[in-house]
């Protein structure tokens, strides 16, 4: 089954940080992959738009070579190639100085949709908006895109949103969370609210709890410098995996429509409880044979800062009373994995006798890698021998049921600028929820700072810290494994 193509209307994409490292890895390929699918319509145009000093062919030739080495998908040959490269212009525009916003301005369209794409350090968000105001290029209906991180902490969310007010409406800013764009995590919302079977059971009386983990296999690489101001608390569990627990765990929207999913959401993240300190696991990753430990990667003998974190929450409403969530995120671990598992009680009288084993059902929704979900059910094992029971997935992975094309199913990047065009904001977050997300992070890490808290260590390509372990063992459950 091939993805269906939705027109939308013509656009100019300004790529601020155009030649950077995310715009060659995901932006630009993901532009030309929707190109060859036809959803790009004629008179279109990217324009890269950073401080190196290069003209149109240049540029080109730097976008055709991210094609190459990031994919370009089935369908393209050289000839659509082509087409595409005469889409994309490049104008060298300085962030923080005078220099080139004139030239970025004639090169703009009438008349079309103008998306902004903010692919460049945090730092330069606010001028950036404040330029696009000063030099005329954002009209009323225009919008920008803006990166993660945003914010450092509660103070400089609230700041930065108030320097986007300035100059954009709530409804021109897409806050990008690319966790959001997957196509799980859109299924996700279809299978709990399209169905009939999932709704009755999601509750507290049913779910027994519920595990979130993201987990890298990668170090901090070249952004040591950044991450170790940062850590996994601020890089991956304010964020990523809070919209994540907001999915799962929030109530039904009246409508799919953007505001209504992001007040469920926000409603999640206000009814968190503050976070008992015994229920935090941060964890470093150690020097392992060639492989170096954070501390080396970082430079910085002494840092304290977390490249895993795990922890146990609740969330305080009807619903969910007395279901702990558990997440944890890392990097250096066993296998890449994304994947959240929703654990249901044990049947509550088993009439195949005491000796029949524990067996629960399990809802696993897979984001990477191989994207998709799977039903642990009990059956009884195969052959004579008796009433003994075993647990068998059914698999609703996408690959399988959907057949071979939905491989060329859009990446998250890639429909989540379609949805920028398009004006759906749905999928992105909400400058509210981003501040009740650091309102409620904030707290846990001043915690550690004022304990002085030192992460546990852990070996590269384990699966974390023991106490992470502990952590779910003491109540008497289990992490399911790391497995790509
Ligand atoms: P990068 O350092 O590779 O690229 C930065 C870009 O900004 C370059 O094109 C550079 O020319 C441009 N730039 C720098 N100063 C400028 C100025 N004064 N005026 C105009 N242009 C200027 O960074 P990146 O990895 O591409 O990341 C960009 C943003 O995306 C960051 O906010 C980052 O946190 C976020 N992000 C990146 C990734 C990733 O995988 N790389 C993933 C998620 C989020």
């Amino acid at each position: 089954m091939v993805s269906r193509v939705i027109p939308v209307d013509p656009f100019d994409l300004v790529i601020f940080g155009g030649t950077g490292d995310l715009a060659r890895r995901k932006i630009l390929p993901g532009l030309f992959r929707r190109f060859c699918a036809g959803q790009m319509p004629e008179g279109s145009q990217i324009i890269g738009a950073a401080r190196s000093d290069m003209d149109d062919s240049g540029y080109r030739k730097m976008v055709a070579d991210a094609v190459a080495e990031f994919g370009g998908g089935a369908d393209c040959d050289n000839g659509t190639l082509d087409a595409f490269l005469q889409t994309v212009h490049y104008v060298t525009t300085d962030a923080m100085g005078e220099g080139g916003w004139a030239d970025l301005n004639s090169r703009m369209q009438k008349d079309c949709v103008r998306a902004f794409y903010f692919s460049v350090g945090p730092s330069l968000f606010g001028p950036l908006a404040e330029r696009l105001h000063r030099f005329g290029l954002a009209t009323p209906d225009s919008r920008i895109v803006v990166e993660k991180p945003f914010g450092h902490d509660l103070e400089s969310a609230k700041a930065l949103n108030a320097t986007l007010a300035q100059h954009f409406d709530e409804t021109q800013i897409y806050r990008i969370d690319h966790y959001l764009g997957k196509e799980t995590v859109q299924n996700l919302m279809v299978v709990r609210f399209g169905n009939m079977l999932f709704e009755p059971l999601w509750n507290s009386q049913y779910v027994d709890h519920i595990q979130i983990t993201v987990a890298e296999t990668v170090g901090v690489g070249g952004r040591g410098g950044y991450y170790d101001k940062s850590g996994a608390m601020r890089d991956m569990m304010q964020n990523h995996l809070m919209q994540l627990l907001c999915l799962i765990a929030m109530e039904p929207p009246a409508k799919f429509d953007p505001d209504a999913v992001r007040d469920e959401k926000l409603k999640v993240i206000r009814a968190l409880e503050p976070v008992d300190w015994h229920h935090i696991v941060r964890g470093q990753y150690t020097t392992s044979g060639d492989v170096a430990g954070y501390r080396e990667d970082v430079d910085d003998a002494k840092s304290r800062t977390e490249s895993f974190v795990a922890m146990k929450c609740h969330i305080s409403n009807w619903r969910w009373a007395g279901t702990p969530f558990y997440m944890r995120t890392g990097k250096r671990l066993k296998a890449r994995t994304s994947e959240i598992a929703v654990v249901f009680k044990d049947a509550p009288h088993s009439i195949f006798g005491a000796d029949s084993g524990r067996h629960r059902n399990v809802l696993a929704i897979r984001l990477q890698p191989n994207e998709g979900m799977t039903l642990d059910v009990t059956i009884k094992e195969p052959g004579p021998g008796g009433m003994r029971m075993m647990d068998v997935p059914l698999d609703m992975s996408f690959a399988e049921a959907l057949g071979p094309d939905v491989e060329e199913a859009p990446d998250a990047y890639e429909r989540l600028i379609m949805d920028v065009i398009r004006g759906n904001q749905t999928l992105f977050m909400r400058g509210d929820e981003v501040e009740a997300a650091w309102a409620w992070t904030d707290p846990l890490i001043e915690g550690w700072q004022a304990r002085n808290d030192v992460p546990k260590e852990y070996d590269a390509g384990s699966v974390g810290p023991e106490d992470a372990l502990m952590l779910m063992h003491r109540d008497g459950r289990k992490w399911r494994d790391i497995k790509a």
